[in-house]
């Protein structure tokens, strides 16, 4: 595996949260650095891991704090990095999916400071595996969407054709959507989706405080509220959620019973 070398910068992805999932090239980066600079969604877990001379320096936004800027975390990581410095630059999740990583590498580019991406699992695909929801199952769906439910101002993006991904994509997962909730569900439902239609609101996947919110399109904005979800979350909208009667092994684990026929497709285990 390669080296984190002085005057150079990792881009790494933490994963979702728990440690477990973190890439070896990550873990490698971790005991190397001397210095990491962490983003808000990347939790003690993964921190603690860090080499115990490495400097841990924040750049994210916490509490309602404003986020440090990004032209200011770009520069931060070109200083550290003329300083001679193995620098890691540690986001939630994969780097780049909805993480800017590929903003802070164009301005490693042009600051000629040699760069590596390092993927992270993405909390779309780590913390719905945790959730015991498939992203793709035969029976539902042979695609699936990712989609951030706000844009750099706050607002949901308006660059997001809401109505033709209702249309094209059985399955929806939605990063950021809590806040925009209703906003969301209701632009689904103008656009023909089903008040019926199944959803998932995963909050702190992977993470021992994980919270799954079954629920369906036309009751959720209510059942988020009376759950008390609280970001980061991960929304799923689709079929391939009923799966979860099936497959949600972290809640076996804790005694719930798992269906064998999730969708009630097998004729054998209607009439028995
Ligand atoms: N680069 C990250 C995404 C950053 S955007 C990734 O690949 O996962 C931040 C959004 O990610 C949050 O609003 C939430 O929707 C999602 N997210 C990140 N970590 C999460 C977690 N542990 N549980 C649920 N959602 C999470």
């Amino acid at each position: 595996m390669p080296s984190l070398e002085p005057g150079t910068v990792w881009l790494a992805g933490a994963g979702p949260g728990d440690p477990g999932l973190l890439t070896l090239l990550a873990l490698k980066g971790l005991a190397e650095a001397d210095v990491v600079v962490y983003d808000a969604l990347v939790g003690e877990g993964v921190l603690v891991l860090a080499n115990p001379k490495a400097i841990l320096e924040y750049a994210g936004k916490r509490g309602g704090k404003p986020s440090a800027k990004q032209p200011g975390i770009s520069l931060r990581l070109v200083q550290l990095a003329r300083e001679g410095k193995r620098v890691l630059r540690l986001k939630g999740g994969d780097p780049l999916v909805f993480g800017r990583g590929g903003e802070e590498a164009l301005a490693l580019v042009a600051a000629r400071v040699p760069f590596r991406f390092v993927p992270g699992i993405s909390a779309g695909l780590g913390g719905l595996a945790y959730a015991g929801i498939p992203l793709t199952h035969r029976d539902t769906n042979s695609a699936v969407t990712f989609i951030t439910g706000h844009d750099a101002s706050g607002d949901v993006p308006d660059a997001v054709d809401w109505a033709g991904l209702s249309r094209s994509s059985p399955v929806l997962v939605v990063y950021m959507a809590l806040k925009h909730l209703a906003r969301i569900a209701g632009l689904l439902r103008e656009a023909g989706r089903p008040a019926t239609e199944p959803v998932a609101l995963v909050s702190h996947a992977t993470l021992p405080a994980q919270r799954v919110v079954e629920t369906t399109l036309g009751t959720c904005v209510a059942d988020a509220e009376a759950a008390g979800l609280e970001p980061p979350a991960i929304l799923v909208v689709g079929d391939v959620v009923r799966m979860r009667a099936a497959l949600d092994w972290l809640g076996a684990l804790a005694g719930r019973t798992l269906v064998a026929d999730p969708l009630g497709r097998d004729p054998q285990s209607r009439t028995g």
